[in-house]
């Protein structure tokens, strides 16, 4: 007989999961707390729109989506930065070719559970929410919408049950597990800007908007509506931070310093402002990441901040891994699980600390002539000696390397940099013979 996978979670990496443990034959019970979002009834909840990137086409790739995902997404080709003056400055991505896609949070997970839908071996149960984990037994408890209990046992038990997994706090109740979590001082709040009476985009679509501000910035995804998610990464405290806008005054003085150019194309700002929560950003570690039969997968292994748009990817990407190992170490569940979190922890915590990194960037070090003049010099680099040189942007977004190579080659890259900047070699980057030399001594 099948052995009985239990998902506890049904969002993105459940979803996915749920259709890599149906192709290889078991037998998938997948519980979600929320209501079935295919009803209808999608409210949104976390961040509208997601950007998807190599790591998550790969995934998706594998279990036959990718068309239909990227129907739905929007390519974004670059970053365009506003300044505070409204001036616009465009930065590539990649190559001309290379693109990240926005696509909203909701259709991707729709388009998931009904792919998991048509798999007789995935039995999905919705408004159930975990409340308790036997480790030992393997037993999970949840409760349904009637408030009524519900034990479930199973063969190996994974928990992708996000940020707050219930899994997840069984597991660190064991001796010997450790747990991190950290807020940062930035909160984040959504916003939108709105499509033309036409319908039609009221900036350019195909990129990433970023209004860098030092401490703080925004940024704005395109829908395919014709309108943009944005939003607003601000200190909760301090001089200029969330605690001090609260009137109406306040907020559109706010906008009017520093996101002027944005104002017109915002009409339901205050009103957005006014209704929209502050949201959370949080940094979690945790291992080991399996206990007995139990293994945590996505967010509830590794919550990481945003800034690399890379959450979601990763946690894709933990599926590839897990279903991997199951290919490798065929029915040694004990072999497998093991397998899984030494691959992916150092992996993730690479991704945590690239994310944590690019906040900075993305809100200060972005609008900075030094570091605009670091990313001319590199992308010199990588138009002449395309095999030689490769960014960090270019290994963690459009590569299933590591994340941890992409991480320690990011720092080499740094490194030299700095040092054809420190001797004045700038000049010598289209003498093909000395600069493959270089490139060969700190890279090959
Ligand atoms: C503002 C913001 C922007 C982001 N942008 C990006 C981006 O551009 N690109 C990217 O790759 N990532 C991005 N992310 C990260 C991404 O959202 C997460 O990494 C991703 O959602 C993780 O997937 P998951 O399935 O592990 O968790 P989730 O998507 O959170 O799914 C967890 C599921 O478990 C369910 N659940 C929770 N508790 C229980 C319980 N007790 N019992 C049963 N079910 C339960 C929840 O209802 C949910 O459906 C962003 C995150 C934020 C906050």
């Amino acid at each position: 007989m099948a052995e009985k996978m239990i998902l506890v979670g049904g969002g993105l990496a459940g979803s996915l999961m749920s259709i890599y443990l149906a192709k290889r034959g078991y037998e998938v019970h997948l519980y979600e707390r929320r209501d079935d979002m295919r009803q209808g009834n999608y409210v949104g909840g976390r961040s509208i729109n997601l950007a998807l990137s190599t790591r998550g086409i790969t995934a998706l790739e594998k279990v036959g989506l990718v068309e239909d995902i990227l129907k739905i997404s929007i390519p974004m080709f670059g970053r365009i930065m506003h300044s505070p003056e409204g001036a616009l400055q465009y930065q590539a991505y990649g190559r001309d070719d290379q693109a990240i896609y926005s696509v909203s949070r909701g259709e991707l997970n729709i388009r998931l559970l009904q792919l998991a839908d048509a798999y007789p071996n995935i039995h999905m149960y919705f408004n159930h929410r975990c409340t308790h984990m036997d480790l030992d037994n393997n037993k999970a408890t949840f409760q349904n919408e009637n408030g009524e209990e519900v034990i479930v046992e199973g063969d190996v038990f994974l928990a992708t049950d996000g940020a707050f997994s219930a899994l997840r706090d069984a597991m660190i109740r064991n001796p010997r597990h450790d747990f991190s979590q950290n807020y940062e001082s930035h909160g984040y709040k959504e916003l939108e800007i709105v499509p033309s009476a036409t319908g039609d985009f009221r900036m350019e679509e195909k990129a990433l908007h970023i209004w860098p501000r030092s401490s703080f910035m925004m940024i704005a995804l395109p829908n395919p509506g014709g309108n943009f998610t944005c939003t607003l990464f601000l200190p909760y405290e301090g001089e200029v931070s969330f605690e001090h806008l609260n009137t109406e005054k306040e907020i559109m003085q706010f906008f009017e310093t520093y996101f002027k150019d944005a104002i017109p194309l915002m009409p339901n700002l205050l009103e957005d402002f006014k209704t929209n929560p502050v949201s959370h950003l949080t940094t979690m570690r945790t291992f080991p990441w399996v206990k007995n039969k139990s293994v945590l997968m996505g967010d509830a292994a590794h919550a990481i901040v945003p800034f690399y748009g890379q959450g979601m990817n990763c946690s894709f990407e933990d599926c590839v891994v897990l279903d991997k190992c199951i290919e490798e170490f065929s029915g040694d569940w004990d072999v497998i699980l093991d397998a899984y979190q030494k691959s992916r922890k150092p992996n993730a915590d690479a991704i945590a600390d690239l994310a944590l990194q690019n906040f900075i960037e993305m809100r200060d070090l972005v609008g900075l002539p030094e570091f605009l003049n670091k990313k001319r010099i590199e992308k010199m680099l990588v138009d002449q000696y395309p095999g030689l040189y490769r960014t960090q942007y270019e290994r963690v977004t459009f590569s299933n390397d590591g994340y941890r190579d992409a991480l320690l080659a990011g720092d080499k890259n740094d490194r030299f940099l700095n040092y054809i900047i420190s001797e004045g070699l700038e000049s010598r980057i289209e003498e093909k013979e000395f600069m493959q030399e270089k490139l060969q001594e700190w890279f090959a």
